[in-house]
């Protein structure tokens, strides 16, 4: 299964990609995984994509692609895998078609804006495995702490609500397009939001089945 999850920023392709990922037993790749990473490490990419990130502007194209290039050549993407936030623009996505990386279905996460904000404002983040989690939906099973790794959580600086608006407003502009460049392609799914977790990936499991 070679699968983009589209959809606005919180609208769950994270928490899905993991649980697809782990189900499959392919990668998830999430750029916005690796560029906090770089920032993290203090690497050139890192130093680049820092202003951008922290303000919800996209970083340029140049630079995502030169990452999602490399990270699919790793072994480990021969079998399939799962893009989660990339491509976020049409100019990405042509790219990405032009050097012949493949995909089965892009699937978009349809959530409307008042719940992304809602949803944003309680979202805390791993520090260190960058696992998601929600102080009333998903709560870790202790406070503060990743059930995954141990790690300690925070709030991502780009979740911070005037942030989360800019990052909405970009994704309508810049990243919604996608819908139809795949619809045209003949590649477009498309889910609504459920309540729950589960209810959402059992959903995606039954529209990639259809
Ligand atoms: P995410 O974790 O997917 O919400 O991404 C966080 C931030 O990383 C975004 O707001 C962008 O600044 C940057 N980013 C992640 N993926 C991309 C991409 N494919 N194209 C441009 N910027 C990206």
């Amino acid at each position: 299964m070679k699968l983009i999850l589209l959809g606005a920023p919180g609208a769950g392709k994270g928490t899905q990609a993991e649980i697809l990922s782990r189900e499959w037993n392919i990668p998830s790749i999430s750029t916005g995984n690796i560029l906090r990473a770089a920032i993290k490490n203090g690497t050139p990419v890192g130093l680049q994509a820092k202003a951008y990130i922290d303000s919800g502007k996209l970083v340029p194209d140049d630079v995502i692609i030169g990452i999602i290039e490399e990270r699919l050549a790793q072994p480990d993407c021969a079998k399939g895998y799962i893009l989660d936030g990339v491509p976020r623009t049409i100019p990405q996505a042509e790219a990405m078609e032009a050097k012949g990386i493949d995909v089965d279905w892009a699937l978009s996460i349809e959530v409307e804006d008042d719940v992304i904000i809602e949803r944003m404002s309680g979202r805390r983040t791993c520090k260190n495995c960058s696992q998601t989690f929600h102080i009333v939906s998903n709560p870790p099973k202790v406070e503060g702490v990743c059930d995954f790794c141990g790690g300690e959580l925070g709030i991502r600086k780009d979740d911070a609500p005037e942030t989360v608006r800019e990052r909405l407003a970009v994704y309508h502009r810049e990243t919604e397009p996608l819908k139809a460049f795949y619809a045209e392609r003949g590649k477009l799914k498309t889910v609504e939001n459920r309540p729950g977790i589960e209810a959402t990936t059992a959903a995606i499991r039954e529209a990639l089945e259809h």
